[in-house]
Formats: structure tokens, C-alpha cells, sequence
């Protein structure tokens, strides 16, 4: 197998984490000038947060660390297709590029349900790449939600 470029390898260990700490596993990490400069783990239940989603926990964590609010020369690794949510915020982040793993027909706002970016009222539209590391994205979640069934 063609090996995943080593964000996309750091997003799916981050999403494994929030799986073993009980949440849906979704990892995300942003990378700058080639370097991972943060990660987010999807962890609304643990910190009874609705927004924390693995896209926001990242961002907030890459603009703290600039301490700014826009990161033009970052680029977002996920491993789900974002929800509207985190389109927005990934647009309001003015990030470069955008790179998910699953799809995610129910949730996700990128390809599927609104197609945030393709709006017109969207201000910000980054590069997307989707499909990397889908296969072992989708199974993470696949696995925890039979687990947990
Ligand atoms: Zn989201």
C-alpha cells in the first residue's frame, strides 16, 4: 500500500486516542511550513463542549500557538469530511488547503448536505484533497460504533 503522508498518519493516531477516550475518533492536525504546529482530537463529551470537534480543538490550538486569527499559510489534515461547522470555521481561518479522509454522507458539509465551500455567500475557499486514508478513517469509525453497539 502506498504509504499516507505523515499528517494524515498523525490526524488517524490522534483520532485513535479520542476513540480510547470514548469519543467519536476524528483527529486533525494543522501543518506549517511543512511542520505539524497542532493537533485536535474531537472531544465534545469529554469537555461537554458541543463545538469541540477535532477542525476547531486544531485551529484554536494553531492560532493560539501564531497568535493570530488567520492562518493563510497553514493547511488543515482531518480525517472525516468537516460538518458545517467546521467548514465555516476552517473558512473564517482562511486555511490553504484542506485534506479529509472518510466521507461522511450524513455529517459532512464539504461534498455532501450544504457544500459550504460551494456556496456562494463562502468567502474562503481552500484547496481540497479528499480520499487520504479513507480506508483506515472510515474503519476507526466503524469499529467504535460497533463496539458500542
Ligand atoms: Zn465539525
Amino acid at each position: 500500500m502506498f504509504p499516507l503522508p505523515a499528517p494524515m498518519r498523525a490526524a488517524l493516531d490522534v483520532a485513535a486516542q479520542a476513540a480510547a477516550a470514548g469519543e467519536v475518533p476524528v483527529g486533525a492536525v494543522v501543518v506549517r511550513d511543512g511542520a505539524i504546529i497542532a493537533t485536535g482530537a474531537n472531544a465534545p463529551r469529554r469537555l461537554h463542549d458541543p463545538t469541540a470537534h477535532a477542525e476547531i480543538q486544531a485551529i484554536r490550538a494553531a492560532a493560539a500557538l501564531l497568535g493570530r486569527d488567520r492562518l493563510e499559510d497553514c493547511d488543515l489534515w482531518v480525517t472525516l469530511e468537516p460538518c458545517a461547522m467546521c467548514a465555516g470555521a476552517i473558512a473564517h481561518a482562511r486555511i490553504a488547503r484542506l485534506y479529509y479522509g472518510a466521507s461522511d454522507p450524513k455529517g459532512g458539509a464539504v461534498e455532501h448536505g450544504p457544500r459550504f465551500f460551494a456556496q456562494p455567500t463562502c468567502h474562503h475557499l481552500p484547496d481540497i484533497y479528499a480520499g487520504i486514508g479513507e480506508g483506515e478513517a472510515a474503519g476507526l469509525l466503524r469499529d467504535f460504533f460497533v463496539a458500542r453497539r
